[in-house]
């Protein structure tokens, strides 16, 4: 049996309870995917009208000046530069994941001239494969993606390696790299190390700067809350940023994008890994999003991360014992993000049937239920009411039901 006094107690003691006002969820229901999509929150809501209404609105083109819509990438960067170890100059908000590793594998090649080779992790996320793929294949003949599993990275890590590119905590299991021992490992050799941190940024104390990290990307709509399709943000060393060259040159990334000039320049620092004009009202949604950090401190975050996930491990192994489960993530969870994975055989339908009853987590294919406890806004009692449905879905194979058993198509 589940005590849910006993979980009740625990949010009373959970020193950032108080945060989960900041969102504007449903009632009823569990949030246990904000890994995949972060919830409104009320800042971002409030924002985006008054951005609309009194900015753009009112305001017109007057507003890239009079209100600063032309430093929010910049601005929404040094927050978010918080979260991860960085400096604020080292952070800009821009494009997508998947472009921003674009730009910055592509600087990182051009930054090792005589090496060819990219490698990366074989499960690491298809953008990230599909991405580097596609970059290398536009160079040419020579250049090559090296994907390895987990446990050989460090012997794959040669003197033809450009660039180590990774995805710290991994999407489907939550397992999570070493990002300082990788980062030093590809130094070693003369490499540069790449991490995406869609996983992490706002999920685990990151520190890119005491790690002696490269580059980095990462994503705005998952622990960031930002908005679905929220902009990306990039990260690039201060001590590289001056031999860095972005190759989607655009006039954003300019050193002065109002002189007109016929040819490129890059912008100082950071900024030349800007590209168009940015999103502002989704931008705008994100900045607003990230003042919910404010006086917040990662490690306060992952303390309760890790009691929620280790909770819900707990809870599952003993309510849902001979149900079919399988733990997918580390037991350890030093050794996990802030998400737990289950496999099961028929893990599509379960979770379809889950979200029928409120519970929202996700399907990972081929078999893995994904749940993302995200501390802001998910407590102790969520955690028992999640594995008491869980356990009422597996128990009463309420999950064959025939329209559990139809894929949608995104999952
Ligand atoms: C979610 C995710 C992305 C998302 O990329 P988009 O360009 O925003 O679609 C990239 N990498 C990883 C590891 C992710 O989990």
């Amino acid at each position: 049996v589940i005590d849910f006094a006993a979980l009740a107690a625990e949010d009373r003691c959970d020193p950032l309870a108080s945060q989960r006002d900041e969102f504007l969820l449903p009632a009823g229901v569990v949030y246990l995917d904000g890994n995949s999509l972060g919830p409104l929150t009320r800042r971002a809501a409030e924002r985006v009208g008054a951005v609309m209404l009194e900015q753009w609105g009112e305001s017109l083109i007057r507003s890239w000046n009079e209100h600063g819509w032309i430093e929010l990438p910049r601005r929404a960067g040094a927050k978010i530069a918080r979260l991860i170890g960085a400096a604020p100059d080292e952070v800009v908000v821009a494009d997508s994941t998947s472009a921003n590793l674009f730009k910055v594998a592509a600087a990182a090649l051009r930054a090792r001239p005589d090496r060819r080779v990219i490698v990366s992790e074989a499960g690491n996320f298809p953008t990230d494969l599909y991405t580097l793929e596609g970059l290398l294949d536009l160079l040419g003949p020579g250049y090559e993606l090296r994907r390895v599993e987990r446990e050989q990275l460090g012997s794959a890590l040669t003197s033809e390696v450009a660039a180590l590119c990774l995805t710290h905590v991994d999407f489907r299991t939550g397992a999570r790299h070493d990002l300082a021992g990788l980062t030093a490992a590809a130094h070693k050799v003369g490499a540069l190390a790449i991490w995406d941190l869609a996983h992490s940024a706002g999920a685990l104390p990151v520190e890119l700067g005491a790690a002696d990290a490269d580059l980095a990307v990462g994503c705005g709509y998952k622990y960031l809350n930002g908005g679905p399709g929220a902009p990306a943000f990039v990260f690039a060393a201060r001590r590289l940023q001056e031999e860095l060259r972005c190759p989607l040159q655009g006039w954003l990334g300019h050193a002065a994008p109002f002189e007109f000039a016929g040819h490129y320049r890059p912008a100082p620092g950071i900024d030349r890994f800007q590209n168009g004009t940015p999103p502002i009202l989704a931008l705008a949604a994100l900045d607003a999003a990230l003042e919910v950090w404010d006086g917040l401190e990662m490690t306060v975050v992952r303390a309760k991360s890790m009691a929620l996930t280790s909770r819900f491990v707990a809870l599952v192994e003993t309510e849902c014992a001979g149900l079919g489960l399988c733990l997918a993530s580390p037991r350890n969870p030093a050794g996990r993000g802030s998400q737990v994975s289950f496999a099961h055989p028929e893990a599509y339908a379960v979770m379809q049937a889950l979200i029928a009853r409120g519970v929202i987590g996700d399907f990972r294919a081929p078999d893995l239920l994904r749940f993302g406890f995200a501390p802001l806004y998910v407590g102790f009692e969520d955690v028992g009411r999640a594995v008491a449905a869980l356990r009422e879905v597996l128990a009463t194979e309420e999950w064959r039901q025939e329209q559990w058993q139809r894929r949608a198509t995104v999952t």
